[in-house]
């Protein structure tokens, strides 16, 4: 039988970090960011994470903020806006050269909202990144496209990154921070951690795989496919993870 890649974790505690996307990760997604939850099990177990664990940190495309009301548990870490933002003892920081970046993701967000609404999806400005969001468009092909021959351009003329995720258009600063690099932050501040795994479900989450120990897939209709490829496990949806965590809880 292969190595459980989970026991060192169940075995020292202490010394391990867990390290979780939020949304199609801890909480199933919907069709309105808004009203997106985490279940209350899922919560409770995340409690008890928190009380064994060296390190717990929610690591979400939302603003820090808007993930940290998802996981109202205290003791976790937060990073928002693909790793742009950390949030420490409820005080926000952004990641170096994202501030001279606000205006730029504000004006981009407010020249996109026509287009977006034109065909049924819309824009959210989350202050570091702005998420284009098609779940709700009537026709998302047709969406998709519009968005690549009309928003793209000006997301680039704007001078910002982008990419796509579950059916959203993601905009952001030109930086080189991204989840990878707010993990390998995060750790650097924990010198007592030697163990790290990462849970995610989408594009961005590859650049956290990439610096943990165990890379965990949230498998999805909608995963891109080189997640389950980057994965040491996979587990099916919110649900899956949720055991897993559960599992991870009740060690030792
Ligand atoms: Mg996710």
């Amino acid at each position: 039988m292969a190595t459980d890649p989970l026991a060192p974790f169940r075995l020292d505690p202490a010394s391990s970090a867990i390290l979780l996307d939020v949304d199609g990760t801890l909480a199933p997604i919907v069709d309105h960011p808004d009203l997106s939850a985490v279940l209350p099990a899922t919560l409770e177990v995340i409690e008890r994470l928190v009380e064994r664990y060296g390190l717990v940190a929610c690591v979400s495309g939302r603003a820090a903020v808007d993930a940290a009301r998802l996981v109202p548990v205290a003791g976790v870490r937060f990073v928002g806006n693909h790793g742009l933002e950390l949030l420490e003892d409820d005080v926000l920081h952004h990641a170096p050269g994202v501030e001279e970046w606000l205006p730029t993701v504000a004006s981009a967000a407010r020249a996109i909202a026509p287009i977006a609404a034109e065909v049924g999806a819309w824009v959210e400005d989350k202050g570091a990144t702005l998420s284009v969001h098609l779940r709700e468009a009537p026709d998302p092909t047709r969406a998709h496209e519009v968005l690549v021959t009309r928003a793209v351009p000006l997301i680039t003329a704007a001078g910002l990154g982008w990419r796509w995720g579950r059916m959203t258009l993601e905009a952001r600063p030109p930086l080189e921070q991204d989840k990878g690099t707010a993990v390998q932050h995060l750790l650097a501040e924990h010198p007592t951690i030697v163990r790290s795994l990462y849970a995610g479900d989408d594009q961005t989450d590859l650049d956290a795989f990439a610096v943990v120990d165990v890379a965990i897939a949230v498998a999805s209709d909608e995963a891109p496919a080189a997640l389950g490829s980057a994965a040491v496990l996979t587990v099916d949806g919110p649900p899956g993870l949720a055991r897993l965590l559960e599992s991870l809880a009740n060690s030792g």
